[in-house]
């Protein structure tokens, strides 16, 4: 049997390290641009607790990740994919 190891990652927001499983992963695709938990280029995380997906930094903090610009859309975008996190496992956090 061959034993998963889980792969850790940091949170950008509260910098605390995750499976990765319970991270929503932003990529700045090198064609398409900003994608969510797909796409190949330079990634950030953020762990699935209410408190980070509110964090009021958190698009600063994304554009420093990816060193890239975010559109003022999005945070919309952003908030439709965290609306579709509600059974995330970290809930409460
Ligand atoms: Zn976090």
């Amino acid at each position: 049997m061959i034993q998963k190891t889980p792969v850790m990652r940091l949170c950008i927001s509260c910098r605390n390290t995750y499976d990765r499983k319970n991270l929503l992963k932003i990529t700045k695709d090198h064609n398409q641009g900003i994608l969510f938990q797909s796409g190949m280029g330079r990634s950030a995380y953020i762990c699935k607790s209410k408190k980070c997906f509110s964090d009021s930094k958190i698009k600063k903090k994304l554009q420093k990740a990816l060193k890239t610009f975010l559109e003022p859309e999005f945070i919309e975008i952003f908030k439709k994919e965290i609306a579709s996190f509600d059974d995330y496992p970290n809930k409460g956090i």
